[in-house]
């Protein structure tokens, strides 16, 4: 079977993407474009009583157009869970809750295959088992290696799961084998140090592997999807070697996998693989580098978010499918609007990871910041309005945004003001930082939304009772105003905010010391350290920041990290004690915190702030002795409170219409865009 990347059919050449919308054929089937829906944890997998939600969220991604589904991870077997109790199909009773998911995808046209997980030494319990007792250390728990019998055990669950998987209307699986799971565990030195069959040399540690694969084609027939997940970077030390991984490729193609999907990164790599900074395809080279090796098709991952940049892997050659996760959680309409040429119409996922991974490793349920009705489906829905209302929006940041266009598209006539020029308020800052070009996507999605729905925008209209009057419920989107800091010097011409620094209105000279290091702190320094184009614009250049190497023979594709030097020296401090960025985003704070100290940023807690004058800026850490920071520029970045006055106007005038507070302007603290939009978007709903 030799996948065909070129277009199938002449009139495909009608279409924007062509290569992305060439149906593939597999043999014994087919699929009908080239998105597959890549597996991603949802939270609606582990209990039955949510199936029917997850049936929801999966007919929204196959009525949107994917090609192929891959379903979040379930272990095959008890040992084999991610999380106690967590989603598993082993047993006959768990077949048929899976029944309305696969019906559901199919009366859509789509196809879907279940992904086996077995996570080994990730599991979160303490039941794990690995191929030797080795500790991840990314999990308190110490795995128990497994006997020659234990691994036989394994193969024959995986065998058996994707025969239960069958049962239940599955078109396959994806056996899971990167990420640094049990197979991937087997495969590589790091974590398989045995001496029997399934250990010692390259040949014996992919094993696993490859009895797995065979197994599983054995125990479902010739007509089943099996789709096996190769770890074709490991970003970890002892990873596999190029040459491993392609024997790899070859021996699970000649075992019976129908598709290689790529795996890139183990979770305990410190190398991020999907945050907004990643570039766009930034992994595609390394799914091409395979493809000379194997006839089966190929699939490219990781931060393929738009169809420009998936119909470039595709036409390029480098791979014959694309995954899009997130993106099919951010817009569930993504492929449709592709193959209709709306792509300006796309809810772009950003790649911020805020509601999606960070709620998985939270242990709560997935959604999607730009997107709250990802995974609430049956729950919050935008339905036509029973009667049309006049309502005012004021502020047209990411509250003011949601809560506009979804009353507008509900039927309501909603007049949207901004006193600004442009509408996205803070998200207008936020574009400027090195690494969330992506965050530009969301703007201009907005844009559309507002043509769309047919909102009346008001610019550069600074909203007052007398614009308010007439309307039948306001809504006050008018975001924060920055915290001030009192101390000796804070009136000093050197004090300026992020809001002067971002906005281009004031210029960090020499040394800078960023008070307060919450998100925006950080984001700051960020932004002060790097001058000219962003790394994350430029795939080679970031692979140099962080040391990933596709071309050379070390093992886990890992090469010295040559940071850029950074453009200013920087400080960022707060007053609390610990470690600075402790309460940035679960698997993205991190990648924060590394840059900078790659960068050299200087990042401090426990700092009193004495004063400033024209020498710098003078603290005290953890109660010691005075010191001076010889700074020219102090950046405050010490968070930030509703802007209200509006809502004490409208009091005092005796506004008769309900007025509503959503966003910043509601609550400051703690605030995020997510909670924004999603506040904007759940009022609406209820209008
Ligand atoms: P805002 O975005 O502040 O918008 C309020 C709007 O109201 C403004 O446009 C203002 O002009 C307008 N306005 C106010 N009064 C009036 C009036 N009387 N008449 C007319 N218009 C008025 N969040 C995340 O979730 N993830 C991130 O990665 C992230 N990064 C950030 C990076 C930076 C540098 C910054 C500054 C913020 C970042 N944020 C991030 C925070 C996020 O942008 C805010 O949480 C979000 O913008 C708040 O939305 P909002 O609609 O409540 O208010
Ligand atoms: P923040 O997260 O509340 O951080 C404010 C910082 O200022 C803290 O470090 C705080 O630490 C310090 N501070 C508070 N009061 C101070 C005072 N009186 N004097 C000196 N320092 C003071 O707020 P933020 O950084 O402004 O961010 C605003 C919101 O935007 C956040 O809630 C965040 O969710 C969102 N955001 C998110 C991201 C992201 O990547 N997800 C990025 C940017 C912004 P001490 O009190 O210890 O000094
Ligand atoms: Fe993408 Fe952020 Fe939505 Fe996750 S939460 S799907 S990363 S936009």
């Amino acid at each position: 079977m030799t996948p065909a990347a070129a277009p199938a059919s002449a009139s495909l050449h009608d279409i924007p993407y062509p290569h992305l919308f060439a149906p593939l054929d597999l043999g014994f089937t087919r699929l009908r474009n080239r998105i597959l829906m890549g597996s991603m944890h949802t939270g609606l997998e582990d209990r039955a009583r949510d199936f029917p939600k997850l049936a929801a969220y999966f007919a929204e991604r196959a009525a949107g157009g994917a090609g192929l589904i891959v379903t979040g991870g379930f272990a095959p077997n008890v040992v084999g869970w991610l999380t106690p109790f967590g989603g598993k199909l082993s047993w006959p009773w768990e077949v048929a809750r899976h029944r309305p998911v696969t019906r559901a995808v199919h009366e859509h046209g789509a196809k879907i295959c279940l992904q086996l997980l077995h996570a080994g030494r990730y599991g979160y319990h303490p039941l794990q088992v690995a191929p030797s007792k080795l500790k991840a250390p990314i999990n308190p728990f110490t795995p128990r290696a497994l006997s020659a019998r234990g691994v036989e055990r394994q193969i024959a669950a995986f065998a058996s799961a994707a025969a239960r998987a069958r049962e239940a209307g599955y078109d396959g699986v994806e056996v899971m084998g990167s990420e640094g799971y049990l197979i991937n565990q087997f495969t590589a030195p790091r974590s398989n140090r045995r001496e029997d069959a399934w250990g010692g040399s390259a040949e014996k540690r992919m094993r696993f592997a490859v009895e797995t694969v065979r197994r599983v084609r054995e125990a479902c027939g010739p007509d089943f999807i099996l789709i096996y997940r190769l770890s074709l970077l490991d970003l970890v030390e002892d990873g596999n070697a190029w040459d491993e991984i392609v024997a790899q490729a070859q021996a699970v193609e000649a075992a019976g996998a129908t598709i290689i999907n790529s795996g890139i990164g183990w979770h305990e790599a410190r190398v991020p693989t999907i945050a907004t900074s990643v570039p766009r395809a930034a992994f595609a080279g390394i799914t091409a580098r395979l493809k000379p090796h194997v006839s089966l098709p190929l699939v490219a991952v990781n931060r393929i978010n738009m169809p420009e940049v998936a119909e470039g892997v595709l036409a390029g050659g480098q791979a014959d499918l694309v995954s899009l996760a997130r993106p099919l959680l951010a817009d569930p309409e993504w492929p449709a609007k592709a193959r209709a040429g709306r792509a300006h119409a796309i809810n772009t996922c950003i790649a911020c990871n805020q509601a999606c991974l960070d709620h998985v490793f939270e242990n709560k349920r997935a959604s999607c910041l730009v997107n709250p009705r990802a995974v609430a489906e049956t729950e919050l829905n935008y339905p036509p309005a029973a009667v049309r209302k006049r309502i005012a929006v004021v502020g047209a940041g990411p509250a003011g945004l949601a809560c506009a266009t979804v009353a507008a598209q509900r039927g309501h006539a909603v007049v949207l003001f901004d006193a600004a020029a442009e509408i996205g308020g803070q998200f207008n800052l936020a574009k400027t930082i090195p690494g969330k070009e992506e965050f530009h996507e969301t703007l201009r999605y907005f844009r559309h939304r507002i043509e769309e729905t047919g909102v009346e925008l008001r610019l550069g209209t600074r909203a007052g009772p007398e614009q308010l009057a007439g309307f039948d419920e306001v809504v006050l989107a008018t975001g924060i105003v920055p915290r001030k800091v009192e101390f000796p010097g804070s009136d000093h011409p050197s004090v300026v905010s992020y809001l002067d620094v971002l906005g281009g209105r004031a210029t960090a000279a020499g040394r800078v010391a960023v008070i307060g290091a919450g998100g925006i702190g950080f984001d700051v320094a960020e932004f002060l350290v790097q001058e000219g184009p962003s790394p994350s614009l430029d795939p080679a250049r970031w692979r140099a920041e962080w040391g990933v190497d596709f071309e050379g023979g070390g093992r886990g594709g890992l090469a010295r990290p040559r940071p850029e030097p950074p453009a200013r020296e920087v400080w960022l401090l707060q007053r609390s004690p610990g470690r600075p960025g402790a309460r940035l985003g679960k698997t993205t704070g991190w990648i924060h915190r590394a840059t900078l100290k790659a960068k050299g940023v200087k990042m401090i807690g426990g700092v009193e702030y004495l004063g400033v004058d024209d020498e710098g800026l003078r603290i005290r850490v953890e109660g010691g002795e005075p010191q001076l920071l010889p700074v020219g520029t102090v950046v405050v970045c010490a968070g930030q409170e509703p802007r209200r006055e509006l809502q004490a106007q409208l009091q005092a005038a005796g506004f008769a219409a309900p007025v509503h507070l959503i966003g910043g302007a509601d609550v400051a603290a703690e605030l995020d865009a997510k909670r924004a939009i999603a506040q904007g978007s759940r009022l609406a709903a209820g209008f």
